[in-house]
């Protein structure tokens, strides 16, 4: 009989979350690593190489891989045979756990988490509740996996109920297209298949927590049905050229999982989840001997990639920037920023655009006119930071108010990541304005160029609160430029099916 002690549970997925913060997986740092190696589109190989040493620095500086530091999924198989030490109930300690590890004092990490989803939605601030799926097995041991999930990757998950002659893969490949950019790939995607519709869901979610190793499965050839369904679709979506950021390339999927379970005869329930760049999870067990330990990986894992200003950007200072110059920008230039920004994302729009349209003034201070905008919301500084991990967050969020805020409020360009919606592509270039994009999962590498931080307007709102940042040779590509050209659509264009016969990433 194993005895499990609560405080050993709540130190252990505090202590997993503080690890999976900073430090990728071994095998996801070969899969990008090779994936880096074989890239052939050059906007591709950057971000890419933006990721790979924004992930080498994370784990260096033990700061946040990306400023979503995500909501907190566990999976816990309870031993029919454990006993308890604790005064909590198990949820309860893993929220502790939770909390703990996002209010650390030396790695804060962002509160995500609203109450009241559809109404009030107000942080919790303390990224509390995880959502935890738990099994009784048998045994006598504790075995935890924790993930922390993004918001834009998990916004992007797919649900169908096809006809039990449909086919998986086609439908797959469907809805990967309809996915965008906005998961930050490359990544993986987690397929669920069968049970009901929350069964699909929760495989497709779990699959995701099991290694990289597609590359083994491809030396050696699939085994079961399964697994040439893997293959299938690991080959069918990478032709399809949507790249690395959706910027057009070569790997958009570093593997593919497929997990099934028996089914109804009238039924074929599948899900698709992506897992983006900033894929995070440990898995541990507890035996009654304490709590777990987490091993530093050693950094000679990491690939000789150093991102670093590429020479050839074009420098553009913000202050005093002129709408000719942002005109000027052709579609996927790449451009690094220097001078003053101003943030925003959901709630600070939501606002603005309110008062806009009402007639009111903004706050006092907050002007947009000939300024850019970063769709942002960063992790608190720790020590003598500015400003924590600050990566964009998905533009398309912000479509509904983008036609305001360039037109009444006077803003000149925004940065955010993954593609615009049409009707917002036809304003920016109604507006003659240009939309730019940063590498999503690259946060702490971003941060790094942001040399001062002050609020501007509603405190009250945290990390959604309008920051001005003051930056130097912050790395953005043009997306969508000033006569409504996005690379979105004609990056992966122009790759798929480019390289038809190259093989794609393998670890
Ligand atoms: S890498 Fe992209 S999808 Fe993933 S957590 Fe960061 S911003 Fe969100």
């Amino acid at each position: 009989m194993t005895l499990i002690r609560e405080d050993d549970v709540i130190a252990s997925v505090a202590d997993a979350l503080q690890y999976i913060s900073y430090y990728h997986t071994p095998d996801f740092i070969r899969a990008m690593g090779a994936a880096y190696a074989l890239e052939q589109s050059p906007a591709a190989r950057d971000a890419i190489a933006q990721i790979l040493t924004n992930s080498r620095l994370c784990a260096e500086g033990h700061r946040p891989i990306c400023q979503d530091t995500g909501i907190v999924v566990v999976f816990v198989r309870v031993g029919m045979d454990v006993q308890w030490q604790a005064t909590r109930d198990l949820e309860a300690m893993i929220n502790e756990g939770v909390r703990r590890a996002y209010l650390h004092p030396d790695n804060k990490l962002r509160a995500s988490i609203v109450a009241d989803p559809a109404f009030q939605r107000g942080n919790t601030r303390d990224n509390t509740p995880a959502v935890i799926h738990t099994e009784l097995v048998a045994g006598d041991r504790l075995d935890i996996t924790v993930a922390a999930k993004g918001g834009g990757s998990e916004n992007k998950s797919k649900f169908a109920m096809l006809n039990p002659s449909d086919s998986v893969a086609d439908w797959v490949l469907e809805v990967v297209p309809e996915m965008g950019a906005g998961w930050c790939p490359p990544g993986m995607l987690g397929v669920g298949i069968g049970g009901s519709a929350e069964k699909a869901m929760l495989l497709a979610k779990k699959s995701l927590m099991e290694p990289i190793d597609i590359g083994a499965l491809r030396a050696r050839g699939p085994r079961t049905r399964l697994e040439e369904l893997r293959l299938e679709i690991y080959e069918r979506v990478n032709a399809l050229g949507v790249g690395a950021q959706g910027l057009g390339g070569l790997t958009t999927v570093l593997d593919v999982k497929v997990l099934d379970y028996p089914t109804h005869a009238a039924s074929l329930p599948v899900a698709v989840i992506p897992n983006c760049a900033a894929t995070r999870h440990v898995h541990f067990t507890l035996d009654g001997s304490g709590p777990a330990t987490f091993t530093a990986p050693d950094l000679a894992l990491w690939p000789e990639v150093h991102w670093t200003p590429d020479a050839s950007a074009r420098r553009v200072n913000l202050d005093g920037l002129a709408a000719a110059e942002v005109q000027s920008w052709k579609p996927g230039e790449r451009l690094l920023l220097s001078g003053k920004l101003l943030t925003g994302r959901d709630a600070a729009h939501k606002r603005i655009c309110a008062l806009l349209e009402s007639g009111q003034e903004l706050p006092a201070g907050l002007d947009f006119h000939g300024r850019v905008i970063y769709y942002v919301g960063p992790v608190d500084p720790v020590g003598d930071e500015v400003v924590g991990p600050a990566g964009p967050t998905t533009a398309n969020r912000m479509d509904r108010f983008t036609d305001t805020m360039l037109g009444p409020a006077g803003l000149l360009a925004m940065v955010g990541k993954a593609e615009r919606g049409p009707e917002t592509v036809a304003a920016i270039a109604k507006h003659r304005s240009a939309y730019l994009i940063a590498v999503g999962g690259a946060a702490f590498l971003v941060a790094n160029a942001i040399r001062a931080s002050r609020v501007v307007a509603f405190p009250e709102l945290g990390m959604e609160a309008v920051y001005e940042f003051e930056v130097r040779d912050m790395p953005v590509t043009v997306a969508v430029s000033a006569d409504g050209e996005s690379v979105h659509e004609t990056g992966p264009a122009a790759w798929r099916g480019k390289f038809a016969g190259i093989p794609v990433a393998v670890e």
